[in-house]
């Protein structure tokens, strides 16, 4: 571990992580002071004054911050911000929460990322822990965040969800499992608009594992096979496939997901998961080789998996009216994760799509809209991107701007025996305060129908 000056602790932003920070600092006894430019949620506020923890809002007070020996930023804050460059160039250490946390805990990591996916096989390793009855505690980019829980108290397993940007700033955090979903564009505004910068701070996961560590990652991802081949990092690879048949590693064999490690393997049918399309066999592949490495039973695993019904927003099936099924995949907000949504509709497909483009390329979508949609319904202030990229392969196209009339136009469109998808591909900041928002606003359309 990378040891720290904790004389003065200053913690940047307040949001979830930034409580955490504080909570955990403040119970380490550190003299700590929380920064923040934007608003406090008012639990935040009450948090910090309940335990003494000083803060500001609104501003970055420079006289009263600059005497930091450690700065611990949210996530939100780039590195790119001027408070974090005046640091930066006083040679104070700026590190993210989760290597704040890292640093005052000998815990098993378990941390998964990956641009798709993170948050569902962060969920299936977590149920397949509950089910073993481990002593875990399941956070991050997730939940509550890892600081605040190891500010409560020790666990056996950290499991945690961690994102691109929690990665830009860590030294030494070193997860003993460490799982590599996949890398595509997304969040490209933080990273110069490059890729490979971006994938360079997906690969941060593996930076500090040694050999008696695990990485697992996704073998049919080109991005992430050619990064490995360049890095030289330590730990041992297990990598998963949909595509290939692997001796070591996870593959499907004969419609099974098939682990095969050293000493042990571990067999499922595909049909047994709760969860459909061919991307969450890949996350299920991740959680059980993931299990296996914590030397879980068989049985439990394959039990939990069978169990575990997906997380809220993501392909979540929420009704079916006069044989229409109603899908709310809200969290896609990336071309990837709709890539995959509409690779799992069996049946004709209302689609409705849009809202804040990130500089998306829909050209790797046209062959699945050709094959599985039948009408597109734009939601959104600015549809123009999604009517020149798919206004010729429909028949159908709507252009709406509020839930309700999305959510009515599917219906009258749809007949028995279609799907309705919210699968938007962009983020949700246009008509909705973040994607759960934009989900929760569909099923209560669908609900009203
Ligand atoms: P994250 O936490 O990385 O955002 P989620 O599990 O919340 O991932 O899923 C986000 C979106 O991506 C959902 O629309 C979901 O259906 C889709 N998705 C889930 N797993 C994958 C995967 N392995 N590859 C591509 N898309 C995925």
């Amino acid at each position: 571990n990378t040891t720290y000056n904790y004389e003065r602790v200053i913690i940047l932003g307040g949001g979830i992580s930034g409580l955490g920070a504080a909570l955990l600092a403040h119970e380490m006894q550190y003299d700590v002071f929380v920064s923040n430019m934007g608003d406090f949620k008012s639990a935040f506020a009450k948090a910090l004054q309940t335990n003494n923890i000083p803060y500001e809002s609104g501003q970055h007070t420079w006289s009263t911050i600059s005497n930091a020996s450690l700065v611990v930023k949210s996530p939100g804050i780039p590195d790119t911000a001027e408070v974090v460059q005046k640091f930066t160039a006083q040679n104070v250490p700026v590190i993210s929460e989760i290597e704040f946390a890292a640093a005052h805990s000998n815990e098993n990591i378990i941390a998964v990322t990956g641009s798709n996916g993170k948050t569902t096989v962060t969920s299936m390793i977590g149920r397949i822990l509950k089910t073993d009855e481990a002593d875990y505690t399941m956070g991050g980019n997730i939940g509550e965040s890892f600081a605040q829980q190891v500010a409560q108290g020790e666990a056996s397993h950290r499991l945690l969800e961690v994102s691109s940007f929690q990665l830009d700033g860590i030294k030494s955090f070193k997860p003993h499992v460490a799982v590599l979903l996949n890398v595509t564009p997304d969040h490209l505004d933080r990273y110069d608009y490059k890729f490979e910068n971006y994938l360079a701070s997906k690969m941060r996961i593996a930076l500090n594992q040694d050999a008696g560590d695990y990485l697992i990652y996704n073998a049919d991802d080109p991005a992430i096979t050619n990064a490995l081949e360049q890095s030289d990092i330590k730990s041992q690879r297990i990598p998963f496939s949909l595509e290939k048949q692997l001796d070591h590693g996870a593959s499907i064999v004969d419609d099974s997901i098939h682990i095969q490690l050293e000493q042990s393997t571990f067999t499922m049918p595909i049909q047994q998961l709760s969860v459909k399309g061919q991307h969450n066999t890949a996350n299920a592949m991740a959680a059980a080789t993931t299990a296996k490495l914590l030397k879980i039973r068989k049985e439990t695993i394959r039990q939990s998996l069978q169990s575990f019904q997906g997380v809220e927003h993501r392909l979540e099936q929420v009704l079916k009216i006069n044989k229409v099924q109603y899908i709310n995949d809200s969290k896609a907000t990336n071309v990837n994760a709709t890539f995959y949504a509409l690779d799992s509709m069996e049946q004709p497909t209302v689609w409705i799509v849009g809202g804040v483009d990130k500089g998306n390329d829909y050209s790797q979508l046209y062959r699945l809209v050709n094959k599985h949609v039948k009408a597109i319904i734009c939601l959104g202030t600015d549809n123009s991107k999604i009517v020149e990229a798919f206004g010729n392969c429909v028949d159908q196209m709507v252009e709406t701007s509020s839930m309700e009339d999305a959510v009515r136009v599917a219906y009258k469109l749809a007949s028995a025996g279609d799907n309705v998808l919210l699968s938007p591909a962009c983020a949700s900041f246009d008509l909705f305060e973040n994607y759960e928002d934009r989900g929760r606003q569909f099923k209560n359309a669908v609900r009203g129908l």
